[in-house]
């Protein structure tokens, strides 16, 4: 995937970067690299630009769609968009708006928010309940929008500095619908070099960002199979075949596959979540249906164990001579991949995120079994994905993410705002192959 490359000029580069910027006959446009995270934290801390977000969010909180549904969401977007004077191209993958700032050349770097809200009840009462019932803003996805929005405006106002292009990413139908892949289908990445992507943290504290080097989510999918038998009168069970018990079996040998054929140290998880089967005291079914969730860090694990999530099903099931059927949804549900961030991008995030925070506020973060649809685009450009804390403990504890309680903590926006621009503006100046290659050269005596 020409890694190497990129991380070889990452390196270079990195080390220009910690070079004052200032010297020699700069003049009052010199541009200070290791400025522009605190100088566009400033400027998204004013109160035009902060109170301006807050509004956005909360009116997209009030009115929350469903993936590929977010048609007023991105109608939103795209006003607020206009009004900036952003280009943008509008349909793509059905709701999704890709907006361009800077010079319309290359390098491109993309930062990405996800638009779409969840099927449930709000139960927050106040003023910016949501207005639409059994829908809710309850993975801070509005929020992720009006701090994209945030960044693009930090962007446009900086336009003159960008040495290429900042390519917006407004995604729909994150949550389980595969929204991303439909962008990349769309062309979303087409001359992307890098894409950044965060997620909001009920549990992290305000002001301190948390990620790490390689896998950070897991690779998730989900299946259900219908083991069949054969039915009849629970006193004579020798005249039917019963696929209460083949499915309990089923499950059991299901839970040795972490167990015993896993490697202790390659974390895994296979729950199954679901069992339906029969409906009388003194009747055995036809047939019962199993499903749930498999979980793994690499790509190849993930796949094992699908594999061996079919055979363990249908082999159990033979056992008791039952017939069973084993769907993995790939049409609606696309297996999520790993999510994995990039060693070299990594790097860049620690200087970007350290300069505009403090080293301190920067922490590693352990890798959770949850999934994110942003590793679709981690396979296929270098990306980069990391969680904003938004946890005030002077005004008590945030639910977690996908409760009915949860809440966002709008102080957070000015971070998640200017770290998507300054990690755009950073990239753009560090990372010029072009330049890279002759600045090596140039300094290869140092
Ligand atoms: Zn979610
Ligand atoms: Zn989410």
């Amino acid at each position: 995937m020409g890694f190497f490359n990129w991380v070889f000029v990452i390196f270079v580069l990195n080390f220009f970067s910690s070079k004052p910027a200032f010297s020699g006959s700069s003049s009052s446009t010199s541009i200070g690299l290791s400025g522009i995270p605190d100088r566009f934290l400033q400027f998204a801390k004013k109160p035009e630009l902060f109170d301006w977000m807050v509004g956005i969010r909360r009116e997209i909180h009030e009115n929350p769609e469903l993936g590929f549904e977010e048609f007023e969401t991105s109608k939103l977007i795209r006003a607020e968009l206009d009004k900036m004077g952003v280009r943008y191209k509008y349909p793509v993958a059905v709701t999704g708006v890709i907006g361009f700032v800077g010079t319309g050349g290359p390098p491109f770097v993309a930062i990405r928010a996800d638009m779409d809200a969840l099927s449930m009840q709000e139960m927050v009462e106040w003023e910016h309940k949501s207005r639409n019932p059994g829908k809710m803003h309850a993975c801070g996805h509005d929020a992720h929008v009006a701090m994209l929005l945030g960044a693009a405006k930090i962007l446009q106002e900086h336009r003159e500095e960008l040495k290429g292009t900042v390519v917006l990413v407004f995604q729909p139908a994150e949550e389980g619908r595969g929204g991303a892949m439909k962008m990349i289908d769309a062309g979303v990445l087409e001359n992307v070099n890098a894409i950044f992507g965060l997620h909001v943290a009920p549990n992290l504290p305000v002001g301190e960002v948390h990620s790490r080097a390689g896998p950070i989510g897991a690779g998730s999918g989900f299946f259900e199979a219908v083991i069949s038998g054969k039915g009849g009168h629970a006193a004579i069970p020798q005249h039917s075949v019963d696929p209460i018990l083949a499915a309990s079996n089923v499950i059991v040998s299901l839970q040795h596959l972490v167990s015993r054929e896993a490697d202790p140290l390659d974390p895994q998880v296979v729950t199954v979540a679901k069992f339906q089967g029969g409906g009388a005291f003194n009747v055995i079914p036809d047939s019962v249906t199993i499903g749930g969730t498999f979980r793994a860090f690499s790509r190849e694990s993930f796949m094992q164990l699908r594999l061996r999530i079919e055979e363990v099903i249908t082999g159990q099931a033979a056992v008791q001579r039952c017939n069973a059927t084993v769907d993995f949804f790939t049409q609606d549900k696309p297996f999520f991949p790993p999510t994995i961030n990039h060693e070299g991008l990594h790097e860049h995030f620690l200087n970007v995120a350290g300069d505009m925070l403090g080293t301190h506020k920067v922490k590693d973060l352990k890798p959770l079994t949850g999934s994110e649809d942003f590793a679709f685009y981690q396979e296929v450009v270098p990306g980069y994905f990391f969680l904003l804390g938004m946890e005030n403990k002077t005004r008590g504890r945030l639910e977690s993410s996908h409760s009915p309680y949860f809440q966002i903590n709008e102080d957070s926006f000015p971070y998640g705002a200017a770290l998507h621009a300054s990690l755009a503006a950073r990239y753009l100046h560090e990372f010029q192959p072009e330049v890279s290659f002759s600045d090596t050269k140039h300094h290869d005596e140092l």
